[in-house]
């Protein structure tokens, strides 16, 4: 064994060689040396085992340049990576909800590589402030008076209920104490920015007399949550919006609502007809409404507050603020998706709303071909009627018709086909269903159904 250690060179004899000299210009002395070091220690370590044959030892001594460029790049590439999205839920939490569109990442590359006039107002040479970028934006969409942004919906909700109702009551409908992704959960959320939860009605029934009975002196907000990610059927009832607008008016206690996914303005898509749009809730004259950027907005991770001006003031105004304020990217990536929006170009240029509004024909047919390339490689295709859904809090309920691809194998289990897609390069979601590995092409880019077949053609050639 000692021989075969003595075969190993020293790291400063194999650092002399070409192929290495050529990675430490391409990355650092430091980083290929430490990585050489793990990688020699792990041949001494197969040595020292005894168990390798000395001709494996050998070639891997032989292999040493190739092994260290490949632990090179695998770690220094990105950790967070592109991953295609085949289940047909259209907005992800686990796979980044709405994808973004490349001419957005066009459009906000100066502002991202430069400096730009963030919170700077070039006329008057004076300090602005960054809610100015969107603020006018928004107040000419949605008619509102003045808006805000943070890092996400839960961060708008939590500053809004402290900056307005800390250490004041805030009642809330029992059926809408819900509980979005584990660890946002409206009582709690509530309790942590210091407000009173005043629960009122029941869990399938709530009246405005019921809102009404629990106004007190220490009543500071009526909070209105969409509950976004079930639904509630049978016998319930709860008042209409506008009643608790006349409610809010006449008490003079402000209406808050929790829109969740930032559906701007009805649209003619069947599955989002139950939808709460947010310019309907300012119509009825809501005074402050809080949504998140990433769903059916449409864009980046955010959390957006648009409403009366002193009520958004007082939200500004909260030291906490401070914490979840959000970056210049993000206010040029909204600003370009509310443009979508102002020229009426949302539907078109948003990957949410394409993914949305594909229809069955476009579906059935890029299925067609793929089902192609498949059988060539001997998989068996069948295309069946099924349904992609919405997801991440909105629409809840609601299916869209969609043909799903049902994929099978001689060779290979429904099993074996879903984690080879999962582990590819880039990888693949996909879902089983009846032994059949299922493909919804509904949240796949278009562009992307080659890498599928390739995907599946990599495994057939296994
Ligand atoms: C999704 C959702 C939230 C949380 O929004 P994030 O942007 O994920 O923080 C809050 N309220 C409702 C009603 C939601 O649907």
């Amino acid at each position: 064994m000692n021989e075969i250690l003595r075969k190993i060179p020293s790291v400063d004899e194999i650092l002399k060689s070409s192929s290495v000299q050529a990675l430490i210009r391409e990355h650092s002395r430091q980083l290929v040396v430490a990585e050489l070091q793990s990688c020699l220690a792990e041949i001494r370590r197969q040595a020292a085992t005894g168990s390798e044959p000395e001709s494996s030892l050998d070639d891997s001594l032989a292999r040493l340049p190739e092994l260290l460029r490949d632990r090179i790049a695998a770690r220094t590439a990105p950790s967070l990576k592109k991953v295609i999205n085949a289940t047909g839920v259209i907005l992800h939490t686990n796979v980044g909800r709405a994808p973004l569109p490349a001419a957005m990442i066009d459009a906000i590359r100066e502002t991202a590589t430069s400096y730009s006039n963030l919170e700077y107002d070039t006329a008057t040479a004076s300090r602005g402030h960054r809610d100015a970028h969107l603020e006018k934006r928004l107040g000419s969409l949605l008619g509102c008076e003045a808006a805000t942004v943070v890092n996400n919906n839960a961060a708008a909700l939590f500053l809004i209920l402290k900056a307005l109702a800390s250490g004041k009551k805030v009642l809330v409908s029992r059926g809408e104490l819900v509980e979005i992704g584990g660890s946002f959960r409206i009582p709690e959320i509530l309790e942590s920015s210091g407000a009173i939860l005043r629960e009122v009605g029941t869990t399938n029934k709530t009246r405005l007399a019921d809102y009404r009975n629990a106004i007190d002196s220490q009543v500071g907000l009526i909070l209105r949550v969409h509950p976004s990610n079930y639904r509630m059927i049978g016998f319930t009832e709860r008042p209409e919006l506008a009643e608790l607008v006349s409610l809010s008016r006449e008490s003079a206690i402000p209406l808050v609502k929790d829109a969740g996914s930032g559906y701007l303005f009805r649209s003619e898509l069947p599955c989002l007809a139950s939808e709460p749009v947010v310019s309907d809730a300012l119509r009825a004259g809501v005074d402050l409404v809080c949504f998140s950027g990433d769903k059916l907005l449409g864009g980046p991770q955010a959390g957006l507050i648009v409403g009366r001006q002193p009520l958004v003031e007082r939200v500004r105004r909260d030291p906490l603020m401070r914490i979840c304020r959000v970056d210049k990217i993000t206010y040029a990536a909204l600003d370009w998706v509310l443009v979508q929006y102002a020229k009426g170009r949302h539907l078109e240029s948003l990957p949410v709303y394409r993914s949305l509004a594909a229809s069955t024909e476009e579906l059935r047919s890029r299925g067609e071909i793929l089902a192609g390339r498949l059988s060539g490689s001997g998989f068996t295709c069948e295309q069946k009627d099924g349904v992609s859904v919405v997801g991440g809090g909105a629409a809840p309920g609601e299916t869209i018709p969609t043909p799903l691809l049902h994929v099978r194998s001689e060779r290979f289990s429904a099993n074996t086909i879903e984690a080879h897609l999962r582990l590819f390069e880039p990888p693949i979601v996909t879902r089983i269903d009846d032994d059949s590995l299922v493909v919804d092409l509904r949240t796949v880019m278009p562009e992307d159904d080659g890498v599928l077949a390739d995907a599946f053609s990599s495994l057939a050639s296994r």
